[in-house]
């Protein structure tokens, strides 16, 4: 049974006797040893972190719970949050589990089906704006400053205080720290998270080492590695496409501190990536999640030894809150016949001769 990231790493989370220990049960993700693509790049230690077997399919549930219990826990009467697609996704579904009317904020036409899809199942009440993801969340901002309304954006500091936990499970699962951690950068709380992280278990004893981090932006949505706010940031992958991070400043450390990288990708890069994933490992995830493979390619094609080194890439969400991407980037292989056995002969067997 999936005991959820409250319990199981209650001594490292902002908890209270009157904190109340609840669970979708998200975290205790799968870390899966790559088993093609890590060969053919020359890295033989590599692993994905499936993300999107969160309960709604992307990590934003480990900040969540804890942003929702510490909500309860201060008698907030609702949550709102701007969203890309995917906070809003979770916020909806522990609102919903909590009874906690929950107001998301979405630039219109910019979230992926899925993901709004989520939101109206479970519940929420969506507020389209008219603008992109930073204008969504200057309004949560302001309005939540003003009203009795909890705001459940990674600007929340509990937020990143349970994203921090998928980092205590690579290292649960690893032994120690990996020597490279590879993830995607949008408004960079993760990439934060992670790196509290490492740091809180290496200063536990848990872990001897530190990684590398390693972010990527998308080329068109790269505001870190330009150096200044991106008005109009442009990329396939939504849940990446911020213009002003509001983790810029820790995405900073966590690349100083660990000698990382922030570095970007193209979508073409991205998408290349996503294929990849799914064709030859069997993971079907975000295109934003697969900024974090791409950007491994990157570096592996610009020179960087991967040999000997254990790598961690993380893959954020599920490639199920995307469809449309997935069948307009992808060619099937796909085929109408006749329904007999001759006809499923002739087209399988070709496969296989
Ligand atoms: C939120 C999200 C990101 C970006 O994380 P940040 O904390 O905003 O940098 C990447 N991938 C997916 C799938 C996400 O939902």
């Amino acid at each position: 049974m999936g005991i959820g990231v409250l319990r199981k790493y209650e001594e490292f989370l902002p908890l209270t006797e009157a904190t109340p220990v609840l669970s979708l049960g998200e975290g205790d993700t799968p870390l899966v040893k790559s088993n093609r693509l890590g060969r053919e790049l020359g890295c033989d230690d590599l692993y994905f972190k499936l993300e999107g077997c969160n309960p709604t399919g992307s990590f934003k549930d480990r900040g969540m719970v804890v942003a929702i219990a510490k909500a309860l826990e201060h008698n907030s009467r609702a949550v709102m949050c701007a969203s890309t697609g995917n906070t809003s996704a979770s916020a909806a579904a522990y609102g919903a589990y909590c009874d906690l009317p929950t107001y998301v904020l979405i630039p219109k036409g910019e979230v992926a089906m899925g993901k709004l899809a989520q939101a109206m199942a479970y519940g929420a009440q969506i507020i389209m704006i008219d603008g992109n993801f930073d204008a969504a969340l200057a309004l949560a901002r302001e309005f939540t400053s003003k009203h009795e309304v909890t705001l459940v954006n990674s600007v929340n500091p509990h937020r990143l205080e349970g994203q921090k936990t998928a980092a205590f499970e690579i290292v649960d699962d690893l032994g120690d720290a990996p020597d490279y951690l590879f993830i995607p950068v949008g408004n960079a709380g993760n990439i934060t998270a992670y790196w509290r992280g490492f740091r809180e278990y290496q200063q536990a004893g848990r872990a001897t080492q530190l990684p590398r981090m390693m972010g990527f932006q998308a080329a068109g949505a790269a505001p870190i590695v330009s150096g200044s706010p991106v008005a109009n940031p442009q990329t396939i992958a939504s849940a990446i496409r911020i213009g002003n991070p509001a983790g810029w400043q820790g995405a900073l450390e966590a690349r100083d501190d660990s000698g990382g990288v922030i570095d970007m990708v193209s979508d073409d890069e991205i998408l290349e990536a996503y294929r990849l994933l799914a064709s030859h490992e069997g993971i079907f995830c975000e295109p934003a999640s697969a900024a974090a493979f791409a950007g491994l390619v990157k570096m592996r094609q610009g020179g960087l030894d991967l040999s000997g080194q254990r790598i961690v890439c993380i893959a954020t969400g599920n490639g199920l809150k995307d469809p449309d991407l997935a069948v307009s980037s992808v060619v099937a292989k796909t085929t109408e016949i006749e329904p007999t056995i001759e006809a499923v002969e002739a087209v399988a067997l070709a496969m296989i001769r």
